[in-house]
């Protein structure tokens, strides 16, 4: 089959990179003119695991354009854009709309971008030519191909039965479970599985702050709790709290819709407020003097990625350089407007504090002699994940919700 893919992020190059495994024709639509000439020469715009192989691997079947106009023959045209909030919060569809309004002729749309409930059956309203299903992505960043190759289920919503029926047949050969139902109730799904992470991880941050008070070790707790099949042990890291391009964004979103309908979700804007105020809890283990230095180890909102959309390092960075502490970061991929160091030990010379912001591999092994530049040895873990926080030789450790060198 022929496939459109029109917005190529993390998203939709995931999903052009899927299709065409799985032996579909692809055309991949993107209008930033950079990111459509990297890709034209073969590289990834961004650091995701294994995307650049299938692009050397399947030439012949991916091409790439800048003009919808190139995918109006196409059997099934995705929509992969990017849906940010507005100011008010509120889920943005400019680029939706944008898009589907240069589709001229029939087609069968499969929506992969993140929208609010309600949006596909309004979009069927503004464009009756077109048929839709909803199909919401639900990948990881840092193993987006990964998860598109096996996702834990794909959640179709469409009202059109033979649309449904034909795009769970391109999905049945994943061999993973279908949920096939209405647009709205796909849509909601999308929500309501990253707002229920999303608070997950408020409420252990929250045990966290507790934790540290009472003396106890969050972790040991989480890994207690974990063990139950009915809690399970993802997503309850306790740290610096949930960033990144999804949950923010999703999480106001999903208030918004609630505030339209007159709704209060108290559950859910008590995980936002408790998110906000783990950063600034982690940013007052740092002391109060200005003039410090404070090194940053990993910058992305996780590791894997150079993703910095809505990083955790950007917030709790401000909360210190309001009170006039100096900033130096140190990241293997992503890149921020602050001092940024080449090498973690470059980062940590002449430092008074290091927070461990980012969990990638090389920064929780980084061994307690590399810590030995800075002016005072002191480590702030906020994702309680430095391997050697048991046995740290000379490194003042301390993490979120543990008791101090435990
Ligand atoms: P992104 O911003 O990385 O990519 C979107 C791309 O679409 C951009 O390259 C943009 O230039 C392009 N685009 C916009 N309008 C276009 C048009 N008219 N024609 C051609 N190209 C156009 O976004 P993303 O992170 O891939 O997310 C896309 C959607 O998927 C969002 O709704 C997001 O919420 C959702 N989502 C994202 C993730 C994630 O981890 N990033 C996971 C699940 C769902």
């Amino acid at each position: 089959m022929k496939f459109g893919i029109i917005g190529l992020g993390y998203v939709g190059l995931a999903t052009l990179c899927g299709l065409a495994k799985a032996g579909h024709e692809v055309i991949g639509v993107e209008k930033d003119q950079p990111r459509l000439l990297r890709l034209m020469n073969g590289e990834v715009p961004f650091h995701e695991p294994g995307m650049a192989d299938v692009l050397r691997d399947y030439p012949g079947s991916i091409t790439f354009t800048d003009s919808i106009a190139d995918v109006e023959t196409v059997d099934y045209l995705v929509l992969a854009v990017g849906t940010p909030s507005k100011s008010d919060g509120s889920c943005d569809l400019t680029f939706v709309d944008e898009a589907l309004s240069e589709v001229k002729s029939k087609q069968k749309i499969i929506i992969r971008s993140t929208v609010p409930p309600g949006t596909t059956d309004l979009l069927s309203i503004m464009y009756p030519a077109h048929t839709f299903a909803v199909v919401p992505e639900f990948l990881q960043e840092g193993r987006a191909l990964a998860d598109v190759l096996k996702p834990h289920r794909v959640v179709i919503g469409s009202d059109n039965l033979e649309m449904s029926e034909e795009v769970a047949g391109i999905y049945g050969r994943l061999g993973v479970p279908l949920v096939c139902t209405s647009p709205i109730d796909a849509e909601f799904i999308k929500y309501a599985s990253n707002a229920f992470l999303a608070t997950k991880i408020s409420f252990i941050n929250d045990l966290a702050r507790l934790a540290d008070k009472a003396g106890a070790d969050i972790t040991t707790i989480a890994d207690g709790m974990g063990l139950d099949p009915r809690i399970g042990r993802s997503f309850l890291n306790a740290g610096l709290g949930y960033g990144g391009s999804c949950f923010p964004k999703d999480m106001q979103a999903l208030l918004n819709v609630a505030h339209e309908n007159e709704l209060d979700l108290p559950v859910i804007s008590a995980a936002m407020h408790s998110n906000d105020s783990q950063m600034a809890y982690v940013a007052s283990k740092v002391e109060h003097k200005s003039g410090i230095k404070v090194a940053f180890l990993g910058l992305a909102f996780k590791p894997e990625t150079d993703d910095m959309r809505d990083a955790p390092s950007v917030t709790l960075a401000r909360h210190l350089a309001l009170r006039e502490i100096d900033i130096v970061g140190y990241d293997p991929l992503a890149k921020w407007d602050y001092p940024q160091a080449m090498t973690p030990e470059a980062a940590l010379k002449g430092a008074d504090v290091a927070i461990l912001v980012t969990e990638w591999d090389e920064l929780v092994n980084l061994k307690p002699e590399a810590f030995d530049g800075m002016r005072t040895k002191r480590l702030i873990d906020a994702r309680n994940a430095w391997k050697y926080a048991r046995d740290p030789g000379t490194v003042q450790y301390e993490g979120v919700g543990r008791m101090q060198n435990k």
